[in-house]
């Protein structure tokens, strides 16, 4: 924030609060002349209300605050509370050495435990200034001793408590937070040694909090089943211990996944794998049964030596890997029998189906979830007709997928070869990529375009490689996916995602953002047709002007709104002279060129409110908002003067033509769109018969010379024409 922004604020705030500081000044002041001793009267009653409507007001306010009070809060309390109980000490106990003067002490290590630090040092130092004050100038005492007595255990309460209380919350907020963390931890690395999620995968996901509980869910429910099938194990068996020891991600040590004993001392910490008997197990892929054990032998599951005297490991294998073992042992000295150790044997793969039953529903619950995402993306990508809609839809849905700080939709146009940014969103605020353009290179997106795959292979953005062209340098983020956007094997264009984290566009993300792209192309695809089709449907093919569907529409919409605002309205009708003859003497090829050259010449000339329109053959229309006829009369003249001008060439010759204008102006020429155009076709009527090359009004303009905005009285003046 601007230095100066902060300074006005913090003065504003200043003001605003500074009232109660200011009546707490007047209190305390109040309290120093005697006020506190006075006889009850009007003064010592208004004083009263004032201080404690002032800590009631400052009390609900600090109650109610979910994060940390504003220092000054803490300040107005600690004052209040201070003035009130030097108030009430010399009132009820007498002066301030009295039976009840500690109570001060208790306020102090009250403020300090409460309030902010900043605030709690001023407080004391009032509360040693207020006393100063009282008892020199109210109880004029001359030993000051009490005074420096009270300020030296004022000042040791307040270290006391702020030290002590404020020193064993943080420890106990410390140890809360750590606890936390490893719990959560202990989950990661449990559904990481459960292969509920892929090594880099947590991370990838920690933002979805949906994620998260299925994978808390999952691992708890393991555990159940686990702890379940150990315990029948145990009972069955007559076993000091059942344990499930698993393999951590990466394979190097076991650690308890569950178990079932009556034994006070296990240790749950993860040990190497290939160690001892329980190593030899895994290393044989095959059971291993100890018996007559002394009690020297460490089992490394037991924190100290144990009563153990038989023991059996059985290995959990899942399709050749060995994923942990299942561990069972006795105090008594009988060994297991064959029939145990297949029930054992059965236990461990219990466990092991367990696991593999929560995998596959994380995969389903992954899939639904996937498929939601599509299936919603798919409906907003229908629904949106135009491409900006699209575009939008797509950005919103990959969003809804996979986090991403910078997501972009690139086209290419073929015939050019040049790509360009059509959508872009950025974390960070505005983003100036739309619009941009580069040619058809070796970067990633044109490398996209042209083998329509998905690129870079593992998604990680390596800060060599041109992403877009060598001109715009792209933002170094680890992760970066460019997918194609494939419509009947040709690529229209491609989705970007990027993201500032590691492995962002994963394994579990990446299929879903294929399927998004090839739904976006489609949609997108749609919408250019949607859109063509409705140039198609408006435009005249020749010469790129409206067709005359699309000028009824517009005209009569136009005409309705000069009714209503009482504006000047004209419309003009334009023909070229002896056109046949053009066709018949130069070709339809070269007549074609003609109506070219006049419309480029109505385009030219008309204001960006006009509307043109070709009305077929050589005839077209103009309609001028806020024209009055001598307005159009003028225009009018240009158009024809213009295309006087022009050459046109063919087969070595030049010529140029003619056109015959008729114009009619709304209210005086008619009051609705067909009257106009029934005027202005009978004014170019007589553009014509009076000889052609000429502008004809169907009435006479007015007399005066600016141009006003709106109409005064019809007047039924005669026709009027212009030549050049
Ligand atoms: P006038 O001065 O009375 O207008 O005489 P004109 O010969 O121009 O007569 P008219 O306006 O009736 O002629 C229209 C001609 O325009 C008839 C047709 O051959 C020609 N025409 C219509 N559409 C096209 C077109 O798309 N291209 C070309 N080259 N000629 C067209
Ligand atoms: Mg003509
Ligand atoms: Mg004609």
């Amino acid at each position: 924030m601007d230095p100066l922004v902060r300074v006005s604020l913090g003065a504003r705030r200043l003001l605003r609060r500074g009232h109660g500081l200011a009546t707490l000044g007047g209190l305390s002041v109040y309290v120093v002349a005697g006020g506190a001793t006075a006889p009850i009267g009007p003064f010592l009653c208004a004083g009263f209300a004032a201080w404690l409507y002032l800590l009631s007001t400052r009390l609900r306010s600090k109650l109610s605050a979910t994060a940390d009070a504003p220092w000054d809060l803490d300040l107005e309390l600690g004052i209040a509370l201070a003035v009130g109980l030097n108030a009430a000490l010399l009132r009820f106990d007498g002066g301030l050495d009295g039976r009840f003067s500690p109570l001060v002490y208790v306020l102090v290590a009250l403020v300090a435990a409460m309030a902010r630090p900043l605030a709690a040092l001023l407080v004391v130092a009032g509360i040693l200034v207020h006393e100063a004050a009282l008892r020199t100038l109210l109880l004029h005492e001359t030993d000051l001793t009490p005074l420096w007595i009270h300020a030296a255990f004022i000042g040791a309460f307040a270290l006391l408590s702020l030290s002590f209380l404020r020193g064993e919350v943080a420890r106990i907020r410390r140890t809360a937070t750590a606890r936390i963390e490893e719990q959560i931890d202990r989950l990661k690395q449990d559904a990481r040694s459960y292969r509920l999620l892929g090594a880099g995968e947590a991370s990838a996901q920690d933002d979805g909090r949906g994620e998260d509980r299925l994978t808390r869910s999952s691992v708890e429910e393991i555990h159940l089943s686990v702890h379940y099938a150990l315990d029948l194990l145990r009972r069955s068996l007559g076993l000091h211990t059942a344990v499930l020891l698993w393999l951590n991600h990466a394979g190097t040590h076991l650690r308890i996944s569950e178990l079932s004993t009556v034994s006070d001392e296990v240790s749950d910490v993860p040990f190497a794998a290939g160690d001892g008997v329980l190593g030899a197990a895994l290393a044989q892929r095959a059971p291993i049964a100890l018996h007559s054990l002394r009690p020297s032998y460490k089992i490394p599951y037991y924190s100290g030596p144990s009563p153990v005297r038989v023991l059996a490991a059985i290995p959990v294998l899942e399709e050749q890997s060995v994923r942990g073992v299942l561990v069972i042992d006795r105090v008594t000295a009988k060994a297991f029998s064959e029939e145990e150790e297949e029930v054992a044997a059965q236990a461990a793969r219990f466990c092991l189906r367990a696991i593999q039953n929560e995998r596959i529903f994380v995969q389903l619950e992954r899939a639904k979830v996937e498929q939601g995402k599509l299936y919603r993306a798919a409906q907003a990508l229908g629904a949106a007709l135009s491409e900006k809609d699209v575009l939008d839809a797509a950005i919103k849905a990959a969003r809804e997928i996979a986090s991403f700080d910078l997501g972009m939709v690139t086209v290419f146009d073929e015939p050019t070869r040049i790509h360009e940014i059509c959508a872009a969103a950025e974390s960070d605020g505005d983003n100036e990529w739309v619009g941009k353009r580069f040619a058809h290179n070796t970067g990633l997106v044109s490398m996209v375009v042209q083998n329509r795959c998905p690129l870079p292979y593992r998604a990680e953005h390596d800060p060599g490689q041109v992403v877009l062209s060598k001109r715009f340098a792209w933002p170094q983020q680890r992760s970066l996916l460019v997918l194609p956007l494939i419509l009947q094997d040709r690529a229209l264009g491609t989705l970007i995602l990027s993201a500032k984290r590691r492995n962002a566009f994963g394994d579990t993300v990446r299929p879903t953002l294929e399927v998004l792209a090839s739904h976006l192309a489609v949609s997108f695809a749609n919408a250019r047709m949607v859109h063509k089709l409705e140039t198609m449907a408006t435009t005249d093919g020749l010469t790129g002007l409206l067709n005359k569907r699309a000028m009824l529409d517009a005209a009569t919409q136009k005409v309705a709104a000069a009714a209503r605002f009482q504006r000047y309205l004209s419309v003009l009708i334009a023909d070229i002279d002896f056109f046949k003859k053009v066709n018949d003497t130069y070709g339809h090829d070269v007549g074609d060129v003609v109506i070219r050259g006049l419309a480029d010449i109505l385009k030219r000339q008309k204001r960006a409110t006009d509307l043109v329109a070709r009305f077929g053959g050589e005839e077209f229309v103009v309609v001028c908002e806020q024209t009055d006829d001598k307005g159009a009369l003028l225009l009018g003249e240009r158009i024809r003067e213009d295309l006087k001008k022009t050459v046109f060439r063919s087969a070595g010759t030049t010529f140029s033509v003619t056109c015959s204008i008729g114009i009619a102006t709304f209210p005086e020429a008619g009051r609705t769109w067909e009257e106009l155009f029934k005027s202005s076709d009978e004014a170019l009527y007589v553009s014509k018969r009076s000889g052609r090359d000429r502008t004809t009004a169907s009435h006479a303009p007015r007399k005066s010379m600016t141009q006003p905005t709106r109409y005064p009285a019809p007047s039924g003046a005669p026709p009027a024409t212009a030549t050049g």
